[in-house]
């Protein structure tokens, strides 16, 4: 029989898991899977169980929010053999499930695990000592999501982030950052009032521009950084660039890339999948291509399932991508 680990956040949406627990675990059951489920028991605690006892099983499913999900693959990336995962989502935003059309219907989402196919994922790592799995980002809008207690993420969902970040703009306590840009021998240095790193095509509950030609598994991130708009008009250019996806403008630095640093002289808050990522005065995010195994409906409709038609068999499962994980500056991450 094969064994799988199921570790869920009981808190995240409102504890809806509790509602479809033992549902999710006898098709689980039903699908041919031993099941050992772990409820999280503090921040951390889910990263810590898969770190410690993942080797162990044939899959790990996890259910929470896009922190949990960051978590688990952030575990994943540090054992030797890449052992597949599952999501059913349960979070406010849900930005990577929305990404990769995974079911918000948990015991649909379960089902797909139990008939899923594996699609490999890429991983970002970013500063050498921590992953992301869809975003990277810093400036306006991006320290909100971590501020916002667990509490009103469940209430108010994205609204409140995006709520939060215009009214910091608007009262004008958000400036620019001067920042180096490099990536592929190309070096840019500007203002900037954010920045994203992204392999999503969902960003804080909102389609990303420039989604057309999102790959997943492509090695490459999409890269976009707003000018700070010098006057009224020069932001109204830009906010009207941003709604018609319109980001080759003088408005943007927006390219796709494996590899990209980020100088400035000022340190740069960062968060990883919405949550603290520290502050650095010199950062650097490599896309770990194929890195994970996600486990996913399959559909012959997606730009997924094409891809996968187009994967062939791994030679080996070893993770070269192995790495140590550090912790030291990060106040935890919710799962
Ligand atoms: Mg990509």
């Amino acid at each position: 029989m094969k064994k799988m680990l199921f570790v869920f956040n009981p808190r995240s949406g409102k504890g809806l898991i509790r509602n479809a627990l033992l549902d999710i675990v006898d098709i689980f059951t039903r699908g041919g899977f031993e099941v050992v489920t772990y409820p999280t028991q503090k921040p951390r605690d889910g990263y810590r169980k898969i770190l410690e006892d993942g080797m162990n099983f044939d899959v790990v499913a996890v259910s929470g929010g896009d922190g949990t999900m960051s978590e688990a693959v952030t575990a994943l990336m540090q054992l030797p053999k890449m052992i597949p995962i599952g999501y059913i989502p349960t979070g406010s935003t849900n930005d990577f499930a929305a990404s990769m059309r995974i079911s918000t219907n948990m015991t649909d989402a379960a089902q797909d695990i139990v008939d899923g196919v594996y699609f490999e994922y890429d991983v970002g790592q970013f500063n050498k000592q921590r992953y992301f799995v869809y975003v990277a980002a810093f400036g306006i809008f991006t320290d909100v999501p971590y501020v916002t207690p667990q509490d009103a993420k469940n209430i108010f969902g994205h609204a409140a982030y995006i709520a939060e970040g215009i009214k910091r703009f608007t009262a004008g306590s958000y400036k620019g950052m001067d920042i180096t840009v490099e990536h592929d021998g190309i070096k840019e240095s500007g203002n900037f009032l954010l920045g994203i790193v992204s392999n999503s095509t969902s960003i804080g509950g909102m389609k990303v521009p420039m989604r057309e030609g999102v790959y997943f598994d492509d090695g490459l991130f999409e890269v976009t950084l707003v000018r700070t708009p010098s006057t009224p008009l020069a932001l109204q250019q830009t906010l009207n660039d941003a709604l018609l996806n319109r980001l080759n403008t003088k408005n943007f630095l927006s390219f796709k890339s494996a590899k990209v640093s980020f100088t400035s002289p000022e340190p740069i808050s960062w968060t990883l999948d919405g949550e603290a990522g520290g502050a650095y005065t010199e950062s650097v995010a490599v896309n770990c291509r194929r890195a994970i195994k996600l486990i996913i409906k399959p559909d012959d409709k997606t730009d997924q399932q094409r891809e996968i038609d187009l994967l062939k068999p791994p030679s080996d499962t070893t993770n070269k991508y192995l790495r140590t994980a550090l912790f030291e500056d990060q106040d935890g991450i919710e799962i």
